[in-house]
């Protein structure tokens, strides 16, 4: 039996107030305060269907998404916390969005036009996601827009250290195909670097830890890292290795094996170079017990597949469950980690009169 994971209040919000027949499938609840006082809204999509998914205005997270198995039975598949504070006390970016910068950049530098910029370090010798406080750690605005919510958040020149005033734009919408989609936007006044994500933690059985879960990457190669995550600049192949899921492949049926990279990762903590170009299937992921399927498509080159290695029973998340190491896995589709430090990467340069256009779908369902 999966335990519905979705406490009380939370419920209430989320669930309490179904949209009326003919009315718009969102609707808006708040969320608490931050400790300044400023307000956080929680929006709540569905798609009349079943499946809902809960945004706040934090981080612009998801904070509650639901997906059916195979009985039908709609649950909630994402960590979070019960309440605003529980994020503002630190989560390991809890289904937020991560910019400007997602994944890592070298030593915390990069040059852009014989200019070098210094990032504050916050993971070992390099710069993680953003910053101190990155985009995962904002208020957002939102409005109710095409169908969903979007969501803006503008990083002024020199916020975290990146050059430029960006304004990021992440439209979430929910639709009838039970497809959680994300687009994301941003346009820049000085030429920046750009690389946004989303990072919720997936659980397809909304319980235990992730080993059982299935996974298939359409990718025959990903890039190796050092010690320090920072990719060496390589594209390997997967092929003999335990980061082939060419073909399905449960996440603990190598994870603990003697191997290098998984050594550097505490397990799967890399990103995979996307076959095929534009839109396309990046991963699937079959959960055996509740017969869950999430399915991944993006536009970006990359995937960053975490399997919730650094988790480790500190945090008690929604409903008071504990989050023990790999109790969740994330895909953050995404340009590769580093890019800017590496000119044979797909490159994450913005520049001033043009738009950086991104969209990402999780679809959901059962067999
Ligand atoms: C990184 C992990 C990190 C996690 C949470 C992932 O994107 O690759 O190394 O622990 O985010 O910060």
């Amino acid at each position: 039996m999966v335990r519905f994971l979705v406490p009380a209040a939370l419920a209430l919000a989320c669930f309490g107030q179904a949209p009326k027949k003919g009315s718009s499938p969102v609707t808006r609840s708040s969320f608490g305060k931050l400790p300044d006082g400023r307000a956080v809204d929680l929006y709540t999509l569905s798609n009349g269907k079943g499946m809902q998914v809960g945004i706040m205005t934090y981080g612009a997270a998801v904070v509650t998404l639901t997906a059916p198995d195979k009985a039908g039975k709609y649950a909630d598949v994402v960590l979070g916390m019960d309440s605003i504070d529980g994020y503002v006390k630190g989560v390991p970016y809890f289904g937020a969005i991560v910019g400007r910068y997602g994944n890592r950049i070298a030593k915390g530098e990069f040059q852009l036009d014989g200019k070098t910029y210094k990032l504050p370090v916050n993971n070992g010798e390099n710069a993680l996601h953003g910053g101190l406080k990155g985009f995962d750690k904002q208020i957002w605005t939102a409005r109710e827009a095409n169908g969903g919510v979007e969501f803006t958040y503008v990083s002024k020149d020199g916020e975290e250290g990146y050059p430029g005033t960006l304004t990021a734009k992440v439209l979430y919408r929910v639709t009838p195909d039970n497809e959680l989609r994300i687009e994301y936007n941003a346009t820049a006044d000085k030429p920046t670097v750009v690389n946004l994500t989303n990072h919720t933690y997936w659980n397809l059985a909304g319980e235990g830890d992730i080993l059982q879960h299935q996974v298939t990457l359409n990718a025959d190669r990903y890039t190796p890292v050092d010690k320090g995550l920072i990719p060496m600049g390589e594209l390997r192949a997967v092929k003999g290795t335990p980061f082939d899921f060419t073909k399905a492949t449960a996440i603990g049926a190598r994870i603990d094996q003697k191997d290098e990279q998984l050594g550097f990762g505490g397990g799967y903590d890399h990103n995979w170079v996307l076959n095929g170009s534009g839109m396309k299937k990046a991963a699937e992921v079959y959960e055996p017990k509740t017969g869950r399927v999430m399915e991944v498509l993006t536009e970006e080159p990359g995937l960053q597949f975490y399997t919730g290695n650094f988790l480790d029973g500190t945090i008690k998340g929604k409903g008071g469950r504990v989050y023990q190491r790999r109790a969740a896995f994330c895909m953050e589709t995404q340009h590769y980690p580093d890019s800017p430090n590496k000119p044979h990467f797909p490159t994450t340069r913005l520049d001033p009169g043009k738009r950086y256009h991104t969209v990402t779908m999780y679809r959901f369902s059962a067999r």
